[in-house]
């Protein structure tokens, strides 16, 4: 595993830390040809949310997103976008291309590896597609298991580092 994605790793959701250096190790190892998995985004803050959901709106530009800050899972650690690199080098996003020929494109490969842990991929959505995208389905409370939506999300308490707690 690439530097950079450890150390997105380290700032997800501390309850998630461990599953997804599971899944990266094992899409590490389901990938065995030029292309290599890489975290290219992991935690983003309400700020930075705040900020780009400016983009398109007040700022100028394309709007890319429609969530502001809180309203995306991303603002608790618990989602991940992903790239593909290749030779080392070259970022890809290319969902199709079987790089290490085992007749299942890599990208799927990673899809699998992200569903059998409970993941949901952004590929799957019905409105907005958001390829690149994984997020953790639920969570499991002390009492119960709850849908990882930003709804039920906001109102958690958080802890002193700002991650919510459940
Ligand atoms: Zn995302």
């Amino acid at each position: 595993m690439d530097k950079i994605t450890l150390q997105r790793i380290q700032k997800l959701h501390p309850s998630i830390r461990g599953e997804m250096t599971s899944i990266i190790k094992e899409c590490g190892l389901a990938l065995t040809g030029r292309a290599k998995i890489r975290v290219t985004q992991g935690l983003r803050s309400f700020k930075e949310q705040d900020e780009l959901f400016a983009i398109g709106r007040t700022k100028t530009g394309k709007k890319v997103t429609n969530a502001k800050g809180g309203q995306s899972i991303h603002n608790y650690g618990l989602a991940v976008d992903i790239c593909l690199i290749i030779d080392g080098k070259t970022a890809s996003w290319d969902t199709a291309k079987d790089w290490d020929n085992d007749k299942v494109a890599d990208w799927y490969e990673c899809v699998r590896i992200f569903a059998k842990h409970g993941w949901d991929w952004g590929g799957n959505w019905k409105t907005f597609k958001d390829l690149p995208h994984f997020e953790k389905k639920s969570i499991k409370t002390k009492t119960s298991e709850i849908k990882t939506s930003w709804r039920n999300l906001i109102k958690l308490p958080k802890d002193k580092d700002g991650y919510v707690i459940f």
